[in-house]
């Protein structure tokens, strides 16, 4: 660290855990770097595990297992029909959400597909604190319209609100009223994933299930992250303070009708997922699809040793000193990139660190793709991967109801459960100072090839104006205003 920024020392973060397995990662020269991006069209999807330092693209599915979930994988049973696997899985999932229907599938977005076959209507309307990408393609996808309720402060990212993940109660009402006979169902993201990763409130929470209540709308959860967005309540909600984080957790389950969850993320496996209902009926029907795309009810799509591995992560996923050290971690990273000047949401949540790209890069337009000058110059500068993108969000104006159409930039760096240690961080923090110390000089990126679908996945982009070095030094990026 530069001296003249030195970082304020803040209480050691203490590991829960110590290393048993190790796992090599190697940090390519400079030249290496620059020869890698040039070669990949600055797309960090393209980039090669080899050829990482330190991979910040996504928290899905690359945390680290512990000992007694390995161990776990030797005793999963593997038959077809009636796993006792399954069953340690299907207790698990049901002490923890207390729904009676357990559904288990590979991943979640194919929890998103069983549901939403059944709860989005063509020509109806999802309502949303913001859906995560995959689920709102499956809205699409029945023809439905996928609208986000998130609150205005989300969009500022220096708004120090602890719940920016909440919805906007006028907006969800106006919506309500608006579309009356129209909405399908409210999903409710925990923690809220394009809201900078903010959490919900208890109380955000109620007053949903009130309103849905009042016009006979059902209430899902997307509860990828739920015990993270459990435990930031207990640190941040008046009245929650100091309760048990399961008890939290299963508070939240208790306000809605079902829900389905990614265990990539909070069950802490590598894959993995299910679908957890009230209704028999909805069950019968995602029970019927589940035979036809993902596999016999007691298995999903997934081995009989990943749901035995499954129904410990999501058990250790609410260990109190495992989720203070998680949302820890992400503090660590928060403030430590927020006292060397790089714009980022606060305060911290769940998942990652989120970077305020138009005010890193004050020179480049929207169209300039200042989210790829952004991923390739954290990568030339430290060999560090993250992601950034642009999502097209549908919101609605809290007075009229009127749809409205918002882009949001989000530019993560995702940080994997139980993966990287403090000297990791320290290494993200000052490749992230140096690629704000250049981004005056970072050039604007033109788009080369992009395929029709998913796009962000397969584009490759070339730098348009070389690098100028003629910006006088006052034009300093504006997110160094932040400091302090
Ligand atoms: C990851 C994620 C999904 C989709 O799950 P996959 O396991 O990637 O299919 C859905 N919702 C949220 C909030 C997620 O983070």
């Amino acid at each position: 660290m530069n001296d003249k920024r030195e970082r304020i020392p803040r209480e050691p973060v203490r590991e829960p855990y110590r290393t048993k397995v190790v796992e090599s990662i190697r940090l390519p020269s400079r030249a290496e770097r620059e020869r890698l991006l040039r070669g990949i069209g600055y797309n960090p999807f393209y980039l090669k595990s080899q050829d990482i330092y330190i991979d910040l693209l996504t928290d899905s599915g690359t945390g680290a297992m512990s000992d007694t979930q390995w161990a776990a994988l030797m005793v999963g049973d593997e038959t077809y029909a009636g796993s006792r696997s399954y069953d340690d899985f299907e207790q698990t999932v049901r002490d923890i959400t207390g729904y009676d229907h357990i559904v288990p599938v590979h991943q979640g977005r194919a929890g998103e597909h069983l549901v939403m076959q059944s709860i989005a209507r063509p020509g109806g309307i999802v309502l949303s604190n913001t859906l995560f990408d995959t689920t709102r393609a499956h809205v699409e996808y029945r023809d439905a319209l996928p609208v986000d309720l998130l609150a205005d402060i989300a969009w500022d990212f220096d708004e120090p609100h602890p719940f920016k993940g909440n919805f906007d109660l006028d907006k969800l009402q106006a919506a309500l009223e608006n579309h009356r006979g129209r909405v399908s169902a409210i999903v409710a993201t925990l923690v809220n994933n394009l809201a900078c990763s903010s959490p919900v409130s208890l109380e955000n929470m109620r007053r949903v299930r009130e309103l849905a209540d009042r016009f006979g709308v059902p209430v899902f959860i997307d509860a990828s992250r739920f015990a993270e967005n459990a435990w930031l309540v207990t640190q941040r909600e008046a009245g929650q303070r100091g309760r048990p984080v399961a008890d939290v957790a299963r508070d939240f389950f208790a306000l809605a009708d079902g829900c389905w969850m990614s265990a990539k993320k909070d069950g802490l496996v590598n894959i993995g997922g299910f679908v957890a209902v009230r209704s028999d009926q909805l069950a019968d029907e995602c029970r019927q699809r589940l035979v036809l795309f993902e596999g016999f009810p007691t298995y999903g799509g997934l081995a009989g040793r990943d749901l035995q591995a499954l129904a410990i992560g999501l058990r250790e996923a609410l260990d109190e000193d495992y989720l203070r050290h998680r949302v820890a971690q992400i503090e660590y990273l928060h403030d430590g990139m927020r006292e060397v000047g790089v714009p980022v949401s606060t305060p911290a949540g769940g998942s990652g660190v989120y970077v305020d790209v138009a005010r890193l890069y004050p020179h480049l337009t929207p169209e300039d793709n200042p989210g790829i000058a952004l991923t390739a110059d954290l990568y030339l500068h430290g060999g560090v991967r993250m992601s950034a993108g642009v999502f097209h969000l549908t919101t609605v104006d809290p007075t009229s109801g009127t749809l409205v159409n918002r882009d949001f930039p989000c530019a993560r760096l995702a940080l994997p459960r139980r993966v990287y240690g403090r000297a990791h961080l320290d290494h993200v923090i000052a490749s992230m100072r140096d690629v704000l110390d250049g981004a005056h000089k970072s050039p604007a990126y033109r788009l080369v090839t992009a395929p029709r679908v998913l796009a962000h996945f397969f584009a490759r982009f070339e730098p348009v104006a070389p690098p100028s070095d003629h910006l006088p030094p006052g034009n300093q990026p504006r997110g160094r205003a932040m400091r302090g």
